[in-house]
Order: structure tokens, then sequence, then C-alpha cells
């Protein structure tokens, strides 16, 4: 009687087992994505574009960004769309990215507006007008405020697709080898800073030099130049200016939220699937937002390094030279918009924008940090407020 009972119990266990088998190789089967592409689609295609950048290979902060957008992209599209990165020079030089993505040469690149504004005048808004937006107040403008529209206007005749590529947030003003005291001594001063704030240097008195960042150190070594802009103490450091420099001077009035560029070949973009087109997308968005996050963490703890290991000079330039750059940086801007027609478009945008977000960072960026500096302690930049 009892082992009549175990039998049934045994064969209903069994078929149990076997059901639950059959179910789990079935839902392992519909779940298997290898299974169903290559059943129903064929083999996966894998397009392979090149990103040409302005920057040396391997450059921390501006030349992570490019190698962050190919990653991103490689990973979310599951290897079909795979972006191989090419450092300045390796494909084209620095100063040639922009002609190679527009001719196809390469399908992406990775630079600065300001670097065409030979060709492109009012492509320095895209980048940076001195004594213009934050990073912060920018990325609103080209995501919120209708900038990036504009972009793309201005460079759809080059079939050139720009995406934001990254904020360093605001510069420094640059290492110089002689003290500023006023604005008599920026007379003849020659200096690597690009974009409008070259003409704007000249203006006021310098000689602005273009040099792309792989040349400035041995420039300074040399005496080509006597000052250079980089950017800040994260990526000046990598580049080794604190041994050609004697003084490193705050604030970067002609660089407030340097704006870098993603830039794609608008055929090749659109001969993307779309799902692939929207990974280009959202890889580039996220690529902006993260290049600014690394420089603030990377500024910040290089800046430490500079005071404590360094005993790098930091020091403010006084308000005459401020002023100065201030009045001839108002000259440069009106020349610019007075030329070209697509730079007055831009600009009626740029400084509409730039006036409301600064009456609204009155009472919350600024109020705020004027409210926490009061209640903390002065910050110092000498070498023992880094030990
Ligand atoms: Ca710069």
């Amino acid at each position: 009687m009892r082992e009549k009972q175990v039998l049934p119990v045994v064969v209903v266990g069994l078929t149990a087992a076997l059901v639950a088998v059959i179910a789990l190789w079935t839902l392992d089967r519909i779940a298997s994505p290898e299974s169903a592409t290559a059943s129903q689609e064929g083999p996966v295609e894998v397009i392979e574009w090149k990103l040409v950048t302005t920057w040396p290979k391997g450059l921390p902060g501006l030349g992570a960004a490019p190698e962050n957008f190919a990653r991103r992209v490689n990973e979310a599209s599951g290897g079909r769309l795979r972006i191989k990165v090419f450092g300045a020079g390796e494909i084209v030089p620095a100063f040639e990215v922009f002609d190679a993505v527009s001719r196809g040469v390469a399908e992406a690149g990775h630079g600065a507006a300001y670097y065409w504004k030979g060709k492109i005048p009012a492509s320095v808004f895209f980048t940076a007008v001195p004594f213009g937006m934050t990073a912060q107040e920018a990325n609103g403008w080209l995501h919120y405020g209708g900038g990036l529209e504009l972009w793309r206007e201005l460079y759809a005749p080059f079939g050139v697709v720009p995406f934001a590529g990254g904020s360093t947030g605001v510069q420094m003003a640059g290492w110089f080898n002689i003290r500023l005291n006023n604005r008599a001594d920026l007379e003849g001063l020659k200096m690597r800073i690009p974009g409008l704030a070259g003409e704007v240097f000249d203006a006021a008195g310098g000689s602005a030099v273009r040099i792309a960042g792989g040349e400035v150190y041995t420039s300074m070594q040399t005496g080509v130049i006597d000052a250079v802009e980089w950017v800040g103490p994260y990526n000046d450091r990598t580049l080794g200016l604190m041994e050609v420099g004697d003084y490193y001077y705050y604030p970067g009035w002609h660089e407030p939220g340097a704006m870098l560029e993603t830039i794609v070949n608008a055929e090749a973009l659109a001969s993307l699937p779309e799902d692939l087109q929207a990974i280009v997308r959202v890889a580039a968005r996220a690529t902006n937002t993260d290049m600014l996050d690394d420089f603030t963490a990377n500024n910040s703890e290089s800046l430490q390094i500079l005071l404590s290991e360094f005993d790098t000079e930091v020091l403010p330039l006084p308000d005459d030279v401020m002023d100065a750059l201030y009045e001839s940086s108002q000259v440069a801007i009106e020349a610019l918009v007075n030329a070209d027609p697509m730079a007055k478009k831009i600009a009626a945008s740029y400084f509409a924008f730039a006036e409301k977000v600064r009456t609204y960072h009155e009472i919350s960026e600024r109020a705020y940090l004027n409210g926490r500096d009061r209640l903390l302690p002065p910050v110092s930049l000498t070498a023992e407020s880094a030990e």
C-alpha cells in the first residue's frame, strides 16, 4: 500500500521537473538575442568610424572626452558602431579636423569651434566669448535656449553636425613670464591665446600667437612666446607649464566656460540606423556633462599640487588689465558682429540669454557663494594652504 502511493508521487515529480526544464529552455531561447538575431536577421552589420581630434593622443581632460564618447557608443551599440579615436597629427593635424570631418576623411571629430574662426567667424560663440557665459550658463543656452539650433545652422553648409563636446569650466588667465601691474605691461607681449580672445589681446596692445597644445611647452621654454593660456591646473600641469611659466594668473576672462565640440559628418550620421543615431546623440550629451565633472574634480586636485609641490605663484589679474581687456573685447565683438550676418544673429541670441541668466544667477549662484563664503574661513592660495 505504501509502495503504490510512492510511485505516483515520483512520476508526478519527474514530470514536473521535465516541464520546468522545457519551460526554462524555451524562455532562454526567447531571451537570447544571439538566437533571435541569427535566425531572423542574419549577421549583425558592424559600422566603423574614424574620429580625429585636435588634442595630443592620450591628453587627460580634453583628450579623454573623445575616448569616452567612442567607448560609450561602442558599448551602447553592442559593438555595431565602432569608433576609433586618432590624436592630432595621426590622420590630420589639429587645425584640419573640421575639414577632415566636412570632407568625410573622418566621420567624426573632437575639438573647439573657435579653431575654425578663419573659415567660420561666428564659430567663436560656441567655444568662448570673452566676459561671456560660464559653462552652466552656456549649456542652458545651447540645450534650452536655441543655441544648438544656431550652431547646426552655422555648420550645415559644411555638411557637419555639431554637438556640445564638454566644457572645462572657467579657465585660468594663463602663465606669464612677466609680472603684470597695469595695462601698459600688455604692450608687445607675445601670448598663445586663440579665438576671439586673440583679437582682444591684440587690440589691448599684445600680440596673439596661434599654437596647438603639443607645441606650447617648447614655445614658452625657448622664449618664442612670453605667455600662454592653455586651460587650467589640470591640463596645464599635464603639459608641464609650471616648469616654463613664472606667474599663474586668474581668472580666465577670455574663456569663462570653454565649450568643446563633438562633430559628425552629416551624411555619415544620416546613413546610420535610427537607434545608432540616437546612441550617438546620447553619448555626445553624456560626454558633454562628464567633462565638466572631470575638470571640476581634477582642477581642484591639481591646484593643490601646483601650490604644494611646485610653489606656483597664483595671482589675480590687476583691475586695470581686466578693464583694458574688457574694453578691447567689446570692440572685437562689435567688429565681428558687424562683419558677419550669422555672427550678428547668433550674438543676438547669445547676449539676450546671457543677460537673463546673469540676472537669475545674481540671486542664485552668486548670492549662494557669497553667503557661504561669509561664513566659511577664507581660502588661501599659498603653499601652506595646500599642505
Ligand atoms: Ca584655453
